[in-house]
């Protein structure tokens, strides 16, 4: 049961930055502010899934982390090349980025607070309790359908 979330003073840290927040909503405004990236409006302009969200903040760590270790940009710079990538769903509707890129990546967690939003495309990892978001972390679930060949189509 996490629904202690915030007592437990996990912080939802910043896409690009090392910025963290006690509320996903201060972390999309920062990230709007900084570095003219707005999740909120680009999940609604997409009508993302939530599995699309989670794909494709997946994605975006996954890339700064990458990008970060070259070292040869700036973080503005890497903020920049990565937002263009994801007008192109392709890049990061993919399986591999159904897994965190951080362990207890705290604003996956923040998403079910849109739960019902958006059409879940998905449905085959929801069960009748919902949305299970220690599913996605232990990332238990998803390891069973990706090594059962479950993607491979
Ligand atoms: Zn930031």
């Amino acid at each position: 049961d996490w629904s202690g979330w915030n007592e437990e003073g996990q912080q939802a840290v910043c896409f690009f930055c090392d910025a963290s927040f006690d509320q996903s909503d201060k972390v999309y405004e920062h990230m709007t502010m900084a570095h003219d990236f707005d999740f909120v409006q680009m999940r609604q302009e997409m009508q993302m899934s939530f599995y699309q969200q989670v794909k494709m903040i997946n994605y975006i760590r996954r890339q700064v982390h990458l990008r970060n270790k070259e070292g040869e940009r700036t973080a503005d710079e890497v903020a920049t090349i990565i937002i263009d990538n994801l007008r192109t769903s392709t890049k990061w509707n993919q399986p591999q980025y159904y897994f965190p890129t951080y362990e207890n990546d705290s604003l996956l967690c923040q998403l079910e607070d849109k739960d019902g939003l958006f059409e879940p495309e998905d449905t085959f990892v929801i069960g009748e309790d919902g949305i299970d978001c220690r599913a996605i972390i232990n990332h238990s679930v998803l390891t069973d359908l990706v090594v059962g060949g479950y993607f491979d189509s």
